[in-house]
C-alpha cells in the first residue's frame, strides 16, 4: 500500500494523478479463512483491522451484501462523544473517542476528526438532574465533561434561542473533545488498512446461512458459495436478528428506521454539535455548510432505508423553537438507516451459544462514535476469548437482569 502524504499529493499532481492505486482490492473469496466477519460497516471493518494489527490474525474475510460502509456507517450524523452514565459504557465509548483522536495517523487516511465539542441541552428539571448526575459520574470515570449554564450555552451557540415558550434552555452537558468525523472516511480508512494487511473484503456477497458441526461454527453459505472459517463475527446492525436466526439463537433486539436530513449549505453559523433530547432533535454544521439534522426513530419496526415526509416535519418542528433560523432553510435531502435497538440501549458484544461465533450488535442510534473502541474490544474477545472492554455487554445480561441502562445517554441522543 502506498503511503498517503503531502509529498504523494504533490507528486501525483505533477503526473496528472495517474499513479494512485485502488484503496482496496476486490478479490474472489477463498475456500477458507481463520476468521470471517459478516458486515463491512465500521464495526465489522474495525474488528478485522484490530484482529490483524493487535493479534496478527490476517487470514480474514469481511463479507458484505452491499457495498462497504453503505449501511448505517455511511448514513449517520457522525456525532462522537463518550458522556455515558454507566462505568462499562464510559470505558468503551471513551476508549473509542481516544482512538478517534489519532485514527487518521494510525490508518494513514484522513477521517476528518473534528473535536468541536458536543452540548446536550437540558430543557426540563428532569434533564438537569440527569445530566448533572452524568457529569458527576464522568468525573469519577475520568471522562472530561462538565455541566454548563444557559449563559455559557449561548456563548458557545450564538444562534440558539434560550427562552423557548415550551422548553427553555436550562443548561447543558458539555463535552469539549466530543465532535464529528467523516463517516465514509472511517469505513474507507479501515477498509484500506485491512486490505493492505492481506484481508479480503468481499462486497456484493450476501451471507444466507451459517454452517455448524457439533455446536461449533464451521463456515457460512453465501451468494458466492460456501466459505469455511474457524471463527465467525456477526456485525450486521439492523439485520442481526436474521443472522442470529441462521446461527440458531435469538437476540433481544428490534429493528427500526432512523432518519436524518440536511439543509442547503449556508455560511458557518454553528461550530459545535447541539443535541436537544427532550424535543427529539439535534444539529451540527457540516464542512460543506449544510445543517445536519437528526431526530428520533420511527415509532414502528421496519426495514426501510429511506426518509419519510412526516419525519421532516416532526424533526424541524422539534428544533425550530430552539433554533428559529432553521425555519428559513430549504431542506436538501433526507435518508434512513436500519438500527438495532436493545431494551437497555446498550450494545451486545458477546460470545454466542454457537461456539466460535461472536456477535457485535445493538448499537441502536449511537454506534458510530464507538467504532474504534468496539473493534478493539471485539478483536480482543475473538482472539483471546476475553476482553475487559466487552465483558459487561454479553447477551446473557438480559436473562440475568444485569442491564446497562443508558436511556438518558442513548435513548434519543445519537
Ligand atoms: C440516520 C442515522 C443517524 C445516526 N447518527 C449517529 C450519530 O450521530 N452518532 C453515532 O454514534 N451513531 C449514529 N448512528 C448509528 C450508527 O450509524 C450505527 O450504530 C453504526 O453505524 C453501526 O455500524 P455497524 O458497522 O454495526 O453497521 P452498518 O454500518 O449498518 O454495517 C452492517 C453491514 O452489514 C451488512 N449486512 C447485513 N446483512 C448482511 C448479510 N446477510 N450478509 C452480508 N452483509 C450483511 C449491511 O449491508 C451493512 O453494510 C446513526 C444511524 C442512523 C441511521
Amino acid at each position: 500500500m502506498k503511503h498517503y502524504s503531502a509529498f504523494a499529493v504533490a507528486r501525483e499532481a505533477l503526473r496528472y494523478h495517474t499513479g494512485w492505486e485502488r484503496a482496496w482490492r476486490s478479490p474472489e473469496p477463498k475456500k477458507k479463512y481463520d476468521v470471517i466477519i459478516v458486515g463491512a460497516g465500521g464495526h465489522g471493518l474495525a474488528t478485522a483491522y484490530y484482529l490483524g494489527k493487535n493479534y496478527g490474525i490476517q487470514n480474514v474475510a469481511i463479507i458484505e451484501k452491499g457495498w462497504l460502509g453503505g449501511g448505517n456507517t455511511g448514513r449517520n450524523t457522525t456525532i462522537i462523544r463518550s458522556n455515558y452514565l454507566q462505568d462499562p459504557s464510559a470505558a468503551l465509548y471513551e476508549k473509542a473517542r481516544g482512538l478517534y483522536e489519532d485514527l487518521s495517523q494510525d490508518l494513514n487516511y484522513n477521517i476528518m476528526f473534528s473535536p468541536r465539542g458536543v452540548i446536550m441541552l437540558a430543557q426540563t428539571q428532569h434533564e438537569i438532574r440527569g445530566y448533572q448526575r452524568t457529569a458527576h459520574a464522568n468525573a469519577l470515570q475520568g471522562v472530561k465533561t462538565e455541566w454548563i449554564t444557559p449563559e455559557r450555552v449561548k456563548e458557545l451557540v450564538p444562534i440558539i434561542n434560550l427562552d423557548g415558550p415550551r422548553y427553555p434552555v436550562l443548561g447543558g452537558l458539555w463535552q469539549e473533545r466530543g465532535g464529528t468525523a467523516r463517516h465514509d472516511a472511517v469505513a474507507w480508512g479501515y477498509a484500506r488498512a485491512c486490505s493492505a494487511m492481506g484481508m479480503d473484503i468481499i462486497q456484493k456477497c450476501e451471507v444466507t446461512g451459517v454452517r455448524s458441526d457439533n455446536g461449533r461454527v464451521v463456515g457460512v453459505d453465501t451468494t458466492k458459495g460456501a466459505i469455511d472459517c474457524d471463527k465467525l463475527g456477526i456485525v450486521v446492525a439492523g439485520h442481526s436478528g436474521q443472522l442470529a436466526e441462521m446461527a440458531g439463537f435469538r437476540l433481544p433486539l428490534e429493528a427500526v428506521a432512523l432518519q436524518a436530513l440536511v439543509s442547503e449549505p449556508i455560511k458557518p453559523c454553528m461550530d459545535v454539535v447541539v443535541m436537544a433530547n427532550t424535543v427529539h432533535g439535534y444539529m451540527s454544521q457540516s464542512d460543506k455548510g449544510e445543517m445536519v439534522i437528526g431526530g428520533g426513530t420511527d415509532g414502528f419496526n421496519n426495514f426501510t432505508q429511506r426518509g419519510s415526509f412526516h419525519h421532516i416535519e416532526e424533526t424541524v418542528r422539534a428544533l425550530v423553537e430552539t433554533f428559529p433560523m432553521i425555519s428559513r432553510l430549504k431542506m436538501l435531502r433526507q435518508w434512513g438507516g436500519i438500527v438495532d435497538m436493545t431494551g437497555d440501549r446498550s450494545p451486545i458484544l458477546s460470545k454466542t451459544p454457537l461456539q466460535g461465533c461472536f456477535i457485535n450488535a445493538g448499537w441502536g442510534t449511537g454506534g458510530f462514535k464507538a467504532i474504534p473502541g468496539s473493534g478493539w474490544g471485539m478483536a480482543q474477545l475473538m482472539a483471546t476469548g476475553h476482553s475487559p472492554l466487552t465483558e459487561a455487554f454479553t447477551m446473557d445480561r438480559f436473562k440475568e437482569g444485569r442491564f446497562i441502562d443508558e436511556s438518558v445517554a442513548a435513548g434519543v441522543a445519537h
